[in-house]
């Protein structure tokens, strides 16, 4: 089966991994200050903290931007059910604004029409690599006093507007999981403007532990001492991760370029072929694409995806809309409240991209498409 996505590992990578495990560090050491410090350089030149996965950089995320009890997040159902799971388990109360139609992004028209008082986190969704429109959404935050994140799961390497992603939301999570844009194995990141927010995040990842002796609240203690004013985890990426992260960041350039590579074959090849739609992009944008979601039209997606199943191609869905999932559907979310969202699940295919995917791979999931249109 042609993967939908997978990892790029060069003999560089490999050899990274073994000298951190020949050397004196396996947890936090130098290859997460490098990889640190250069993940802030490319996103805008913020500081990054390291995770052990995107949906840890969530909670992280969530829980340095003060989210409680109470709160609203506004945010997007087209996504992994992370984006929003980890601010309910916060207690924060999830409204979903509906998506655009073509491009499955947050609607900054529907946000605008919902932010109030209450609303502490706008969170959008980079869908597919793309970029949601951030100054529209930053308006609508500003309005109400509310900060605005970026789930960039599927976007690093992207820009809006001339910027990194990275530098388009208050704060920015990451993930590393081996089919995004680069991995670590299980990794992620969070990226934010403000560093009392990046520190809060550093925090929560490390036990809640407060190390600078200007804020101790326990006096008279020797240079052992640390001390924590708020609960948190252990989310700490290791230094084995790292250096598998770093080496990846420096192919990050030649990932996009294959990516984009392959985005114009299938846009080419696809254009002319009836009952499919190829994914749209705006103007201002620059993505680094993670998915090719295309629209099977007809009410034939399922019979299009068991059919390029059988025939070896592994596509796959993204998304079903988050508030379908039972644990949202029990606390009272209904169907039928993002038609955008809804029409799109029902016909969208992922076709498999990834930087080693060849141009005959390329070739035989467009025959495979086209055999299973027929
Ligand atoms: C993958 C993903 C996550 C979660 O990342 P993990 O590293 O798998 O925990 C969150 N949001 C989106 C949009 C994702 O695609």
């Amino acid at each position: 089966m042609l993967p939908y996505g997978r990892q790029s590992i060069s003999e560089d990578d490999i050899q990274a991994v073994v000298d951190v495990l020949r050397g004196d560090w396996l947890t936090t050491g130098p290859a997460v200050a490098a990889f640190e410090k250069r993940l802030g350089e490319i996103t805008g030149g913020h500081r990054a903290v390291t995770a052990t996965s995107g949906t840890a950089a969530l909670h992280m995320a969530y829980a340095a931007a003060g989210v409680t009890a109470g709160d609203v997040v506004i945010s997007t159902p087209m996504t992994f059910i992370a984006t929003t799971a980890t601010a309910s388990m916060l207690g924060a109360r999830i409204v979903f604004a509906d998506v655009e139609a073509d491009t499955a992004l947050i609607d900054p028209d529907a946000v605008d029409a919902l932010v109030d008082e209450s609303t502490r986190v706008i969170a959008a969704v980079d869908y597919a690599g793309h970029p949601a429109d951030y100054d529209r959404l930053a308006a609508s935050a500003s309005r109400v006093g509310a900060l605005v994140l970026d789930d960039a799961a599927h976007s690093i390497g992207s820009t809006y507007k001339g910027r990194p992603v990275g530098d388009l939301a208050d704060i920015t999570t990451l993930s590393f999981f081996p089919t995004k844009n680069l991995t670590t194995g299980e990794g992620g990141a969070v990226v934010a403007r403000d560093p009392e927010i990046a520190q809060r995040a550093q925090e929560f990842h490390n036990i809640g532990l407060v190390r600078d002796p200007e804020r101790f609240r326990v006096l008279g203690e020797g240079s052992w001492h640390q001390e924590v004013h708020e609960f948190g985890v252990n989310y700490r990426l290791t230094d084995i991760a790292c250096a598998l992260g770093l080496s990846q960041l420096s192919r990050l350039e030649a990932f996009k370029r294959r990516r984009a590579e392959i985005t114009r074959r299938y846009d080419e090849a696809l254009a002319g072929i009836d009952g499919v739609t190829t994914p749209v992009q705006r103007g201002d944008v620059d993505a680094m694409r993670h998915l090719y979601p295309v629209r099977i039209l007809e009410g034939r997606r399922r019979e299009v995806f068991d059919r390029m199943r059988e025939l070896g191609v592994g596509v796959q869905v993204n998304y079903m809309p988050v508030y379908w999932h039972p644990v949202y559907a029990d606390a009272g979310y209904r169907r039928g409240m993002c038609p955008n969202a809804e029409a799109f699940y029902q016909e969208e295919l992922s076709l498999p991209i990834h930087p080693e995917l060849t141009g005959s791979q390329v070739d035989q999931v467009v025959d495979a498409l086209t055999e299973a249109l027929r």
